[in-house]
């Protein structure tokens, strides 16, 4: 007989696909992957679910980077030296590339950069790898499994083609099935069936965030991002910690959480960069360039379009405690 697992996240579409689960009567587990970039409301909320709903409790995994880092730190004191890297960024470096138990700073100190939307290494290592590894790979030595996502079409271009269900064979392993129950679903839909099993969403939806992941998450849009500054700066102050963490780790003595072109400034840098021919001058710009912190990041998302001048009329408007949900929760 198949297991049946639900992968949660805290967000609204896990969180209906939960209830789906129950409403079929089956027995199943709920997982989640925690990046440790998630808000507490969120991670709260996804682990007392059972206790709302009746249903199983959701269990909450994390990613270790214990041993990978200790392997980092000796790379970094024998193989560094060798690259003329200075004695002091070296020892600087060891020591600030010790466990922090946060998965998603640990990553990045153990890969010595933050992710980006190029090399979106975040998702493979603190949730995919974490859900495959602890949860899934175990069950499947055990028996087939379908695995319960909260996917729509409507969500995104890249979603627009997945399918309801797709199998996947892998030798030595159970055969594992993909179901998306809610692939034709809108926004609505999800919020209305919860509201209809009188589950309320996740208190960030209420707050004017249109995804509770990590919080924030490398791609926000702009929007989400000045959702976040206004509401929550506290966020910004916790990346910009990170920042000087990751940039104590690294052989450039700097680190930024978003990516360099995120602001109009950071753009046309980059694009100033990226014309200087010689390579060495180009890396010699790039390692020197003063690219948009958290903090710069949190105050180009509070202005208006042009990055230039701040929004003082929407803030007057919304003093960031009025609800601005994206998907009119407010009725
Ligand atoms: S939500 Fe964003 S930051 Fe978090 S793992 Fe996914 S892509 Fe990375």
């Amino acid at each position: 007989m198949s297991q049946h697992i639900v992968n949660v996240s805290g967000g609204k579409d896990s969180t209906a696909t939960y209830l789906l689960a129950l409403d079929s009567g089956r027995s199943f587990r709920a997982v989640m992957a925690d990046t440790g970039n998630e808000h507490p409301d969120t991670i709260e909320y996804a682990a007392r679910l059972g206790e709302r709903t009746g249903g199983p409790q959701v269990e909450i995994y994390r990613a270790d980077f214990t041993e990978r880092m200790a392997k980092k730190r000796a790379f970094v004191a024998a193989k560094w030296p060798e690259m003329d890297i200075p004695a002091a960024t070296v020892e600087r470096a060891i020591a600030a590339l010790q466990p922090t138990g946060i998965p998603f700073l640990d990553l990045c100190l153990w890969k010595g950069r933050f992710p980006s939307r190029r090399a979106q290494f975040c998702t493979e290592f603190l949730k995919s790898d974490v859900i495959g590894t602890q949860v899934i790979d175990p069950a499947r030595r055990a028996g087939p499994v379908v695995q319960w996502l909260g996917v729509r079409r409507a969500e995104s271009i890249a979603r627009r083609n997945s399918p309801m269900w797709q199998t996947v064979r892998t030798p030595g392993l159970h055969t594992m099935r993909f179901y998306r129950p809610l692939i034709h679903w809108s926004a609505q839909n999800v919020f209305s069936y919860a509201a209809a099993r009188g589950l309320d969403p996740n208190p960030l939806y209420l707050q004017g965030m249109g995804r509770v992941g990590c919080f924030p998450c490398i791609n926000a849009s702009k929007a989400e991002l000045r959702a976040i500054a206004t509401r929550f700066p506290e966020a910004f102050d916790r990346i910009a910690e990170w920042e000087a963490i990751c940039a104590e780790a690294s052989k450039r003595g700097a680190g930024t959480f978003f990516a360099a072109d995120v602001t109009p400034e950071g753009a046309a840098l980059a694009k100033r960069i990226s014309r200087i021919e010689d390579r060495e001058a180009r890396n010699a710009a790039s390692a020197a360039a003063p690219w948009p912190n958290a903090r710069k990041v949190a105050e180009w998302a509070r202005t208006d379009r042009g990055g230039k001048q701040f929004n003082w009329i929407i803030d007057q408007a919304d003093d960031g405690l009025s609800c601005s949900s994206q998907y009119g929760l407010c009725e």
